[in-house]
C-alpha cells in the first residue's frame, strides 16, 4: 500500500529550487524584457502565457533538461514541473515555437537575476575575469569549408580525375586485347562511375569557393551557416565563440556574449562594458590572457573606464630566433631611448606607419657592432620597435607586476563556469542553429548556472528574501 500525499503541493518543499523559479519570472516584467504575447489577443483562445513557457525553460536548463521534446515528456512525469506549470501540458512545438519567438528576451531574464545577484551583495565590483570558449555548432567538420580546403581539395581531385583517365586507358586496351583473346573485362565501369563522383563533387567545391571570393567570407558552414572552424589547444570543431566576463569574487557571470569570431583578438572589451554598467560601478579592472593582447582594445577599455591587466604575449622575430626578447628592454620615458641588456642606450631612428598608429624603431649601431651578447641579441644590429601609443602597455605592465596574483584569480574564477557548464551541466555542445539562437541558448545556460551558484551561497531562502526586498 502507498500513502501518497493528495496535494502536488506536499512534493514541493519549502526550499525547493523550484519555488524560486516561479517566483523570480512571476516577479519579473516580461513586456519591457521584450517577451511576445503577454497580453493574449482578443479573438481566440489565449494561448499559453509566456511566464508558464519561461519557466519551464529555467527549470529544463537547471536539470540539464533543454530539448523541447524531452521538456514536453517532463510536462507529464515531472512533480516539480507539474507544481511549476499547475499541470498544464504544452506539445513540443509549442515549447520550441516560444523559444524561437523570445530568443532576443532570453538575454534581459539573465540581466534580471545579475540585478538580483547585486542585491545580494554577491558580486565584489573590484574584479572582472574575462574568457572565450568555443562551444560546438551544429555542424560536422565535413561540412564546413575553408578557402584553403577547398583549394587543396579541387587540386587533389584534378589529380585523381588524372589517374581514373589514365586507369580508364589502361582498361579501354586490356578490353581490347580481351576481345581478340576471349577474356573478361576488368571493370572500367567502376572507374567511370568513381569518375563521374568525383566531377561532382569537385564542381561543388569549385561553386563554393566561387561563393565565397563573391561574399568574402573565409568559411562556409552548411548546417550551421554563421558557425565557424576552430582550432584550439586540445582539439578543432566548428564552433562558436562564447565569451563571458566573470566577478571573482564568487564565480558568478555578470555578462556573456556568442559571437563568430575565431579566437579572442579583439574581444576585451566586449563583456566588460556592459558588465561595468550592470554593476554599476564607476570603473573596474579586468584581466584576461595573451590571446586579448591587443594595443587597440587596451586603450579602449582604458577611456571606457575599464582598467585591463593582460600579459603580453612573446611573439616577434627576434623570439622566434632565439633572441633577447623586448622584455629585456627597459624603456626609458623622459629620456626616450630604451636601455638594453649590455646597458647600452638604443635611440630613436627611423619612423613608420604600422596599421593604424606610428612605429619608431630604436637602435644603436655602434654599440652592437663591439657587443659581446650579440649573438644572443640580433645578427646585424638590433632594433627595437615602440608604438606612439605604447605608453598604455607600459602602465600595464606596470599593474601586472604590482599584482602578480592577479593571473591565478583570472584563472580560477573563469575555469569554474566554463567547466561546470561543459561537464556537470552537459552543455559544451548547442541545439541550435544560427546565432541569434545560439546567443539565446547559452542566456540560458549561463542563467542556470549563476541560479545554480547563488543557491549554493545564499539557498532558495537567500533568493527569495533579495526577491522580496
Ligand atoms: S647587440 Fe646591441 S642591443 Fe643587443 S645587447 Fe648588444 S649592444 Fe645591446
Amino acid at each position: 500500500m502507498l500513502l501518497l500525499p493528495e496535494r502536488v503541493e506536499d512534493y514541493v518543499g519549502a526550499d525547493n529550487p523550484v519555488r524560486f523559479v516561479d517566483a523570480f519570472v512571476d516577479g519579473m516584467d516580461l513586456q519591457s524584457a521584450g517577451f511576445t504575447r503577454v497580453q493574449a489577443e482578443v479573438t481566440g483562445r489565449p494561448g499559453y502565457h509566456p511566464a508558464d513557457l519561461l519557466k519551464l525553460y529555467i527549470y529544463g536548463y537547471l536539470n540539464r533538461v533543454r530539448s523541447s521534446r524531452r521538456l514536453e515528456v517532463e510536462c507529464y512525469r515531472n512533480i516539480e514541473v507539474i507544481w511549476l506549470l499547475r499541470h498544464l501540458k504544452p506539445d513540443f512545438k509549442t515549447i520550441a515555437d516560444f523559444r524561437r519567438d523570445n530568443r532576443a528576451a532570453f538575454k534581459q531574464v539573465f540581466r534580471e537575476f545579475v540585478v538580483l545577484c547585486r542585491k545580494l551583495d554577491l558580486f565584489g565590483r573590484e574584479l572582472l575575469a574575462v574568457d572565450g570558449t568555443r562551444i560546438k555548432a551544429v555542424n560536422a567538420k565535413d561540412k564546413n569549408f575553408t578557402k584553403t580546403g577547398l583549394t587543396k581539395a579541387i587540386k587533389e581531385a584534378d589529380e585523381r580525375l588524372d589517374a581514373y583517365l589514365k586507369q580508364m586507358d589502361e582498361s579501354d586496351s586490356i578490353d581490347k586485347a580481351s576481345r581478340s583473346g576471349d577474356h573478361g573485362s576488368d571493370g572500367g565501369g567502376d572507374v567511370a562511375d568513381k569518375d563521374e563522383k568525383l566531377k561532382a563533387k569537385q564542381d561543388r567545391h569549385k561553386s563554393l569557393l566561387k561563393q565565397m571570393h563573391e561574399t568574402g567570407e573565409s568559411q562556409i558552414s552548411l548546417n550551421d551557416p554563421d558557425s565557424r572552424y576552430q582550432s584550439g589547444k586540445v582539439k578543432a570543431g566548428v564552433c562558436y565563440n562564447a565569451q563571458i566576463a566573470v566577478d571573482c569574487k564568487h564565480k558568478l557571470i555578470v555578462e556573456q556574449d556568442v559571437c563568430t569570431q575565431v579566437g579572442d583578438l579583439g574581444l576585451l572589451a566586449k563583456t566588460p562594458e556592459p558588465a561595468r554598467a550592470l554593476l554599476d560601478v564607476e570603473t573596474i579592472d579586468v584581466v584576461a590572457d595573451r590571446g586579448y593582447f591587443k594595443i587597440e582594445d587596451i586603450e579602449a577599455c582604458e577611456a571606457a573606464n575599464i582598467i585591463p591587466h593582460v600579459p603580453k604575449p612573446q611573439r616577434g622575430p627576434a623570439v622566434r630566433e632565439g633572441f633577447f626578447a623586448k622584455d629585456a628592454f627597459r624603456y626609458d620615458a623622459e629620456a626616450d631611448h630604451y636601455i638594453c641588456p649590455e646597458d647600452q642606450r638604443l635611440s630613436p631612428l627611423y619612423k613608420s606607419k604600422s596599421r593604424d598608429n606610428i612605429k619608431i624603431d630604436y637602435c644603436n649601431r655602434a654599440a652592437c657592432r663591439a657587443c659581446d651578447l650579440r649573438p644572443r641579441c640580433t645578427k646585424t644590429f638590433r632594433r627595437v620597435s615602440r608604438l606612439e601609443n605604447e605608453a598604455v602597455l607600459d602602465r600595464m605592465a606596470e599593474r601586472l607586476v604590482a599584482r602578480p596574483e592577479l593571473m591565478d584569480d583570472r584563472r580560477n574564477s573563469v575555469e569554474h563556469p566554463f567547466g561546470t557548464i561543459k561537464q556537470w551541466m552537459n552543455q559544451g555542445a548547442f541545439l541550435m542553429r544560427w546565432l541569434e539562437n545560439v546567443r539565446a541558448e547559452f542566456s540560458r545556460t549561463t542563467l542556470a548556472y549563476n541560479i545554480r551558484r547563488a543557491l549554493t551561497l545564499v539557498g532558495v531562502t537567500g533568493l527569495m528574501a533579495a526577491l522580496q526586498a
